[in-house]
């Protein structure tokens, strides 16, 4: 048994040595920080991981060690009201996963992991409460680590939300760019600068080694980690965290690998996503086949968040994928995007909202956007929910089924935007069924904000659009209203850059 008493004397000081601890005095082991997720009424799941040689495997000897842990109800962490000791292993990358329960809903708690002699930073997060007046959400996406710092992470971390939501693109697969500002041509005779700050760690990533030294580069990142230690986060995986706009078992390049070895791969990817997220499950692997449970709901005060996972079960991209008009075998009614068993998932959830705003939280955008004025046929981005138009009415149509204001949040496009859907999405003359707010990404260029640029009359349901500048959304909800907040960085080339309000809206104003 640990002492409880004998740690309070010491006054929360790093002055508590377990008797089984190696001396490692000198190495820091809390490398990638700490993080809290997956936020309930009464509890909330705390993670860390033991890293010394962060972007070698970790540099952790093979074998068990045991981690402690203290949750308090001050900042000072005088006040324990939870303790206990987890193990965790080379089996799992010495990630530690705690779901401690019994707290109390929509209070603020502290936390702090501790290994030998060393204590880790301390993280504030937050249980949710389904009677709270208001609820803070922050909405973030698309952090290439080589386009940018982190400046939106100070940002995001300084404003304390309830919660942060991140709809995918945590880490990017790709291999070693080369540093420096270059211009780029973006059509239209126009061409606009592209840097790039810093660099991968290594080539295209495949295996799990690859996928856990990646995951850790990102994380060694001071204001990412401080962005994870100011509030609890939900999470689910867009196409980077395993292979460019994959889709369930398809990979960007089927030719260059075999079906096993995506498979093989998507779980390494999977492992490494769980291994440094503050997740409750961690993959499953059945018959070679790698499963993750990423969709989910969540009650904060006025705002019920289904968050919704648009990779693992959606059929392939339609016509090639790219940005085209629609081929037939986009309007195939056996094309699916959340797969039958989320989306009968996703309808139940809806029902049973009693909230007064239903918050969407998925990948890519469910607004229709053409690329070409009418009367053309339109050209779409294939990836977005525009690429599976019979899975979008299914879910236009329940949502126009009185369902309390949807506002879908969502990222992927690094495309600040805000617009009103339509029950017949192309036809702004059918019924108002809801409203999308789109962050711009934090550091992940945008070369196709020009085209986007271009063709902004051809759509008109489209109020907001800002692929100029790296950012995220503040969001703010109330019984009454969606304030959304788009915050944008000056100069993502700086991890000190200012981040201001490019605008405010209210979705009562759209
Ligand atoms: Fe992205
Ligand atoms: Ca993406």
């Amino acid at each position: 048994m640990f002492s409880r008493r004998l740690f309070l004397a010491a006054s929360g000081a790093a002055l508590w040595v377990p008797k089984m601890a190696r001396a490692q005095s000198g190495i820091p082991h809390f490398t990638l920080g700490i993080a809290s997720g997956s936020p309930r009424p009464d509890g909330v799941i705390l993670w860390t991981r033991l890293a010394p040689d962060p972007l070698n495997g970790g540099g952790m000897p093979p074998g068990k060690v045991q981690v402690r842990y203290r949750v308090c109800t001050d900042e000072a962490m005088r006040k324990t009201l939870q303790d206990g000791v987890v193990e965790t292993s080379d089996e799992m990358a010495h990630a530690v996963h705690v779901q401690v329960k019994g707290l109390q809903p929509g209070r603020e708690y502290f936390y702090q992991f501790y290994y030998a002699d060393e204590e880790s930073p301390v993280g504030r997060t937050r249980t949710t409460n389904p009677e709270d007046t208001e609820a803070k959400i922050a909405l973030a996406s698309c952090q290439a680590y080589e386009s940018g710092h982190y400046a939106a992470y100070r940002d995001m971390a300084a404003w304390r939300p309830d919660c942060v939501i991140h709809t995918g693109d945590y880490i990017y697969e790709g291999g070693i760019g080369e540093l420096g500002a270059r211009l780029r041509d973006v059509g239209g005779g126009e061409r606009r600068i592209f840097e790039t700050v810093r660099l991968h760690n290594s080539n295209e990533i495949v295996t799990l080694w690859d996928y856990r030294n990646r995951h850790a580069l990102y994380r060694t990142d001071p204001h990412l980690q401080a962005a994870h230690a100011a509030a609890p986060w939900i999470v689910a995986m867009d196409d980077h965290e395993v292979d460019n706009n994959w889709a369930s078992h398809t990979p960007q390049d089927p030719e260059k690998q075999t079906k096993l070895e995506f498979q093989i791969r998507k779980y390494a990817a999977f492992k490494a996503y769980y291994e440094h997220m503050p997740i409750e499950k961690p993959p499953i692997l059945r018959d070679m086949a790698p499963a993750i449970q990423l969709y989910g709901q969540y009650r904060f005060g006025p705002a019920h968040v289904h968050l919704l996972d648009t990779r693992q079960f959606r059929s392939d991209q339609p016509c090639g994928d790219g940005r085209k008009p629609y081929c037939a075998d986009a309007s195939d009614p056996d094309r699916t995007m959340l797969g039958a068993e989320q989306e009968a998932w996703l309808a139940k959830s809806l029902k049973q909202s009693s909230a007064p705003f239903n918050v969407i939280a998925t990948q890519t955008w469910f607004t229709p956007y053409r690329y070409t004025e009418a009367p053309e046929p339109a050209v779409t981005n294939l990836d977005s929910w525009d690429g599976y138009p019979v899975a979008r009415q299914r879910l236009a149509s329940m949502l126009a089924d009185g369902v309390s204001n949807p506002v879908f949040m969502t990222g992927d496009w690094h495309t600040a935007m805000a617009s009103t859907l339509y029950e017949k999405p192309f036809d702004a003359s059918s019924r108002r069924i809801g409203h999308e707010i789109v962050g711009s990404s934090i550091s992940s260029g945008c070369p196709w904000a020009r085209d986007m640029e271009t063709v902004r009359d051809a759509n008109p349901h489209v109020s907001y659009l800002n692929g100029k500048k790296r950012g995220y959304l503040r969001a703010t909800f109330s019984s009454g209203d969606c304030e959304a907040q788009f915050r944008v960085v000056e100069d993502s080339g700086r991890a000190d850059s200012a981040v201001t309000t490019d605008l405010t809206l209210r979705t009562s104003d759209l």
